[in-house]
């Protein structure tokens, strides 16, 4: 006898907090206002009650990386991002986060 036991989605569904039923994702908008290219308001509507929620989440794969990878160092008193393959100094600057922020922007991925 066949018996149809529906399909089942294995993927994480966002639930509504008030009312638990499952929110789907409505509209995708990319953040400009941020220093790091990448983040992205995620907009989710309930299918219960209407509920809209934003988040804000960070998309890695959005970003287009040369393929650089650099690593961040101290050096004389500054910050500096080594590429990881030559050792070349490609970039500084005094602050740390700043230099990372940077490097992201550039789609270089920091790897310390
Ligand atoms: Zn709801």
């Amino acid at each position: 006898m066949l018996r149809c036991t529906g399909f089942q989605k294995r993927v994480r569904a966002m639930r509504c907090v008030p009312c638990g039923a499952e929110m789907h994702l409505m509209q995708v908008v990319e953040d400009d206002t941020m220093m790091v290219r990448g983040y992205e308001h995620h907009i989710f509507e309930c299918s219960g009650c209407r509920e809209v929620e934003r988040r804000l989440t960070f998309n890695r794969a959005r970003r287009s990386p040369t393929g650089r990878m650099v690593q961040i160092d101290s050096k004389d008193g500054t910050r500096v991002a080594k590429d990881t393959k030559s050792g070349r100094v490609v970039m500084h600057n005094q602050n740390r986060e700043r230099l990372w922020e940077l490097c992201n922007w550039i789609g270089w991925r920091v790897v310390n």
